[in-house]
């Protein structure tokens, strides 16, 4: 369905089934493969909070869940800047890391934020993202647990916003270029 944010116009792209259907999927890899683990999530704000929410319900195992603010974005192209204004309040040092993110694009954001969190010395850490942008990637970051690779286009809903607006709807949208 058609939906106007300001003065643009978007299209339905992935639906909430299906966005259930990926969490879901990520989520029982996740509980299998961390077991023992003890996990820390680290959820980057704000896009990722509805997907980081949504994900970490269907987590059964031990673990813990904290939040990060990052940004690269203003408008619908990346400023290419990254900075962090809300840090983490817990020790990552010998911590197995899983990072929630809601879309990887140049992959910028990830590449800087993962180099930081390596200075801690953390046991592992293991990149999960509702989206990939492959095509717009400059900066490869493997991602160990992935909803869906989408084209080049920019999407809102589900926590992605467009200027703020957006964030409310429960199925992903892209927008249309007309
Ligand atoms: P990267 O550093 O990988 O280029 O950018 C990642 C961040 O840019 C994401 O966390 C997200 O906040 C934002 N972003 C990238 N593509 C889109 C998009 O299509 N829509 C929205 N709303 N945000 C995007």
């Amino acid at each position: 369905m058609d939906k106007k944010i300001l003065d643009k116009k978007f299209v339905t792209y992935i639906n909430e089934a299906k966005i259930t259907e990926a969490v879901f999927r990520i989520a029982s890899s996740i509980n299998a493969e961390y077991q023992d683990k003890m996990p820390l999530f680290i959820a980057i704000l704000n896009g990722s909070f509805i997907f980081a929410a949504d994900l970490y319900k269907q987590i059964n195992i031990p673990s813990q869940i904290n939040f990060v603010k990052l940004s690269s974005y203003s408008g619908t192209q990346s400023s290419g800047s990254v900075t962090t204004s809300i840090g983490l309040d817990v020790a990552i040092n010998a911590r197995d890391i899983i990072i929630i993110e809601d879309i990887v694009d140049t992959g910028k954001t990830l590449s800087t934020f993962i180099a930081e969190l390596k200075k801690e010395e953390p046991s592992s850490i293991r990149i999960c993202a509702l989206l990939h942008k492959q095509e717009a990637t400059t900066h490869p970051i493997p991602i160990d647990y992935l909803g869906f690779t989408i084209p080049d286009l920019f999407v809102v809903g589900y926590g992605l916003d467009y200027n703020g607006f957006g964030r409310n709807l429960k199925d992903i949208h892209q927008l249309k270029e007309s």
